[in-house]
């Protein structure tokens, strides 16, 4: 009732000015009617302009967006503007709240790695992550209230949508690229649908690449045990004689050998990609271990190559040996086992600028053209794979060199000319290399190496 007094004075003084002026013409024209006629206007009309005045300025405010406060009048105007403007803030704060509450729903609906699509029941679309943006190649924004079906074409995708049925969901290529989709649909509201998309590339491809490689393993064992079948059902019907048998035991033996050489090489694989990546402080000795690559070489080249192996580089390098000696071994036999009788083989290693280290081996056999490189280091990949087989490859040599590498931080490189011979390269970070801190022991080691590259 605060508003009551004012209004109360405002009529009272209406009142008394009304009597004055009417008062004050009676006196000067002395006609009673006009004085009366005045006093009756000013004393009704003083409020109202009051009123009018009063009430527009606060028509005025509401009108515009209320950011001052509401005109601070005294009385009904003052207290009525007050309350609206109290009711407006209110409105505006819970506004706010709700919108602070959506903005952070939608945030975290953006941070989701899925595609989340908002659909009208039209098939408008009414909001979309930018992961469904992505997806489905819309633009977030200039693609808003457009039909999903008229921006997405793919006829899997639009009888998906419009058939109803979201029990399964449904796989589809990727608009942008040659990746996959699972797309999800849930209905809500009146209508409206919710289109959710979740990239399946990596899945698909280590699904693909899972059955590639049992079916690979199964065929390279199931060509030797058919083999090996063979001759056992030879052995059972066939009167042999001494030296026909001992032939055929020879070839058992390659091909019994072929599969533990196989079986050994998918256990070094399955052991590299399970165990922890190897410390940098276990040092072993370089001369050391290309003294033992240099031997090992020798022996499978049987003097059909010449083979020159660095021999002295008074180097450490910090890993597995195990995993070393396998990664540089598999290069060199693959050097051998590759490079016609007459060739020539380099292993050298060299200190590069940043401190990192580089072994090389080198052959200056048939060379590898160029669409097979990046492939050379998949698991059964073979260029020859007659030549690999005969020669006892299995296909997972380089794979495992690549594996080696990574988990020392380090990498495979590989560089060939066809006709002119190869070049593979393993560089290891300079973490990894260090001078021999043994000085004896790398002088022992480059004697020896020095005594089996003079071998050569
Ligand atoms: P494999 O056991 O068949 O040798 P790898 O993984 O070691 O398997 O090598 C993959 C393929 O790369 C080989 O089958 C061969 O065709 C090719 N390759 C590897 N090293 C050489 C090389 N030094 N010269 C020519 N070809 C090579």
């Amino acid at each position: 009732m605060s508003w009551f007094l004012p209004r109360l004075l405002l009529a009272l003084l209406a009142v008394l000015l009304g009597f004055t002026v009417g008062a004050a013409v009676r006196a000067i024209t002395g006609i009673d009617a006009l004085g009366l006629g005045f006093g009756v206007a000013v004393g009704v009309g003083l409020p109202l302009v009051v009123d009018a005045l009063r009430g527009y300025r606060l028509l005025e405010w509401l009108r515009g967006k209320q950011l001052e406060n509401a005109p601070r009048d005294t009385g009904l105007w003052g207290e009525l503007g007050y309350r609206i403007e109290r009711a407006v803030r209110d409105r505006e704060n819970i506004i706010g709240r709700e919108r602070l509450a959506l903005e952070q729903f939608l945030s975290a609906i953006e941070a989701s790695p899925n595609g989340v699509l908002m659909l009208d029941a039209q098939e408008h679309i009414l909001w979309c992550n930018r992961v469904a943006a992505d997806h489905f190649a819309l633009d977030p924004k200039r693609d808003l209230r457009q039909r999903i079906t008229n921006l997405v074409r793919a006829p899997a995708f639009v009888a998906y949508l419009q058939a109803g049925r979201y029990v399964e969901p449904l796989v589809l290529g990727n608009g942008r690229g040659p990746g996959t989709l699972s797309i999800v649909v849930r209905e809500y509201g009146e209508g409206r649908r919710l289109v959710l998309s979740l990239d399946i590339t990596e899945r698909v491809r280590n699904d693909a690449m899972r059955r590639d490689f049992v079916a690979n393993v199964s065929h390279e064992i199931r060509t030797p045990l058919t083999v090996l079948a063979g001759f056992i059902e030879t052995l059972q019907t066939l009167p042999l004689t001494a030296v026909e048998r001992e032939r055929v035991m020879v070839l058992m033996n390659q091909q019994t050998q072929r599969m533990q050489t196989l079986v050994a090489d998918l256990l070094a694989l399955s052991q590299l990609e399970g165990s922890p990546r190897p410390g940098s402080d276990r040092w072993v000795s370089l001369d050391a271990l290309l003294i033992r690559v240099g031997v090992d070489a020798e022996a499978l080249s049987a003097g059909r190559h010449t083979l020159r192996v660095q021999p002295h580089t008074g180097m450490e390098i910090a890993g597995v040996e195990s995993e070393l000696l396998s990664a540089v071994a598999n290069l060199v036999s693959n050097a051998v086992r590759y490079t016609p009788e007459g060739g020539g083989i380099d292993v050298a290693w060299r200190l590069l600028e940043d401190g990192s280290g580089e072994l090389t081996v080198i052959d200056n056999g048939p060379g590898i053209a160029r669409e097979h490189i990046p492939r050379l280091t998949e698991r059964f990949y073979r260029v020859d794979g007659s030549r690999s087989r005969e020669t006892g490859g299995t296909g997972l040599g380089l794979s495992i060199v690549k594996h080696v590498m990574q988990r020392h931080g380090g990498e495979l490189l590989i560089q060939s000319e066809v006709g002119k011979g190869s070049r593979f390269r393993l560089v290891l970070p300079a973490a990894r290399v260090r001078p021999s801190s043994d000085a004896a022991l790398g002088d022992e080691a480059a004697f020896n190496a020095a005594t089996v590259a003079s071998d050569y």
